[in-house]
């Protein structure tokens, strides 16, 4: 196992904990180096900052956007980034405004299934306003009993072709990595085996992503089986892209992993890490 955690969630996107719990939680766990890496937000980071040099781990800024390529949605983690570059800020300002007017549509496709005042619902959900996100709903419908937990509400429902899914535009790809870059990061992308596509678009989007000056992908994170980390440890080689892990903690008990260690990169990986100065 690697001590090493880069994707994690606090309550200022769709995590539960705040900041500096998540940090605490992952250094009990064994964590020396840290990325919290909230949905399209920085605002967590100085607190996680604070309370990593309290306990004497690592830390880095980081940030996981959320991005439209062709028509699909996808996630690209920034590693290692500046908290004041203008760019970054304002294009994250831009998604996050983009959230809430996705939400109320959201709310207003669950109230044609029968379910009403959504939108409130999930705002209670939320600490922080500006990130209105698809897990804030899910744990609404948990708590009016419309699926039994969370991962079961994403079988039912806010998924492409059921109750409460709208389609959404979000950050241009290029544009999302280009920010990332501005603010002197490591443009990574998320989770690739949790997107529902075939070989061949994979394979293009790597390739678009080598072009716009991508850096890594994230070869361990918890829903990757160890075909998968095999897999995806040979396309970071095979396209020359560093690697890395992450856990994508959101909440204990919830879904993915509890963060702050996982397992280790397959031995042909350069890690992304070997990068932060
Ligand atoms: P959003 O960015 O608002 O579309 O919300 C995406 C978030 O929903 C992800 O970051 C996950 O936290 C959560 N999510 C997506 N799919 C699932 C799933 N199948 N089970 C549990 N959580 C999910
Ligand atoms: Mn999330
Ligand atoms: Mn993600
Ligand atoms: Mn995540």
């Amino acid at each position: 196992m690697t001590p090493i955690d880069l994707h994690c969630h606090s309550n200022l996107s769709d995590g539960v904990l705040p900041p500096a719990e998540v940090v605490a939680r992952a250094a009990a766990r064994g964590c020396q180096l840290l990325a919290l890496t909230d949905h399209d937000e920085l605002s967590g980071l100085p607190e996680a900052r604070a309370e990593a040099d309290r306990l004497g781990l690592r830390f880095i800024n980081g940030v996981e956007i959320s991005v439209t390529w062709r028509k699909r949605t996808l996630h690209i983690l920034g590693l290692n980034i500046a908290l004041d570059n203008t760019l970054l800020n304002e294009g994250l300002a831009q998604v996050r405004s983009g959230r809430t007017e996705r939400a109320q549509r959201m709310g207003e496709s669950l109230a044609k299934a029968g379910i009403a005042d959504a939108y409130e619902g999930a705002r209670r959900y939320a600490t922080n306003p500006e990130i209105l996100s698809r897990t804030h709903f899910a744990r609404y419908l948990v708590e009016i009993g419309a699926a039994k937990d969370v991962r079961a509400v994403f079988k039912r429902y806010l998924i492409k072709g059921k109750p409460g899914y709208v389609s959404h535009e979000w950050a241009n790809f290029a544009d999302a990595i280009q920010w990332i870059k501005a603010a002197g990061g490591l443009a990574v992308i998320a989770h690739p085996g949790r997107y529902d596509i075939g070989k061949g678009l994979l394979l293009d989007l790597l390739t678009d992503f080598k072009a716009e000056n991508g850096d890594g992908i994230e070869v361990v994170t918890s829903n990757h089986d160890v075909d998968q980390i095999r897999q995806f440890g040979l396309l970071a080689q095979q396209f020359d892209l560093l690697a890395s892990c992450g856990s994508d903690f959101h909440a204990p008990g919830e879904t993915w992993c509890e963060p702050g260690i996982l397992p280790d990169l397959p031995y042909n990986c350069r890690p992304v890490w070997e990068r932060f100065n």
